[in-house]
């Protein structure tokens, strides 16, 4: 029995825990993952609801359609989770805010068409890679 995963936003206000299996682990490049992260794409991983225990604060909501809402830390602001009520039962959660993100394996990407240029996996493994700031 493996210990369950866990996670949280930057400040540690808000933390989760998931009983279940991540699935659905994929890359999403849409104007609007872009816009309520602030970065070129977000790597999502889905878990049933019922099997996503909340820990602390619980986040808060944002309706960014009407069928969707976006759940983030009202105190540090991260992006956390994505809920779809035609899929009311499973829950998106951000991959890099797993404490431990190495265990997912990215599926696909998605929301191609609305990628950015220089956001092109391609063009990322051909650039050079630093570990830390560079310049
Ligand atoms: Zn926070
Ligand atoms: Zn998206």
């Amino acid at each position: 029995m493996t210990a369950p995963l866990t996670g949280g936003c930057l400040c540690g206000a808000v933390r989760y825990r998931l009983r279940g299996q991540p699935f659905h682990v994929t890359h999403c490049h849409c104007l609007s993952c872009r816009k309520a992260s602030g970065a070129p794409f977000v790597t999502w991983f889905s878990v049933r609801l019922i099997e996503l225990d909340w820990l602390g604060e619980k986040p808060a909501a944002y309706h960014s359609s009407t069928a969707v809402e976006r759940g983030f830390c009202l105190r540090c602001g991260s992006t956390l989770t994505y809920h779809h009520e035609s899929d009311p039962d499973d829950i998106d959660i951000t991959a890099a805010s797993l404490d431990q993100p190495e265990i997912l394996t990215p599926e696909h990407h998605t929301w191609w068409q609305e990628h950015i240029d220089w956001a092109h996996p391609d063009e990322q493994a051909a650039l050079p890679t630093y570990a830390r700031n560079h310049g």
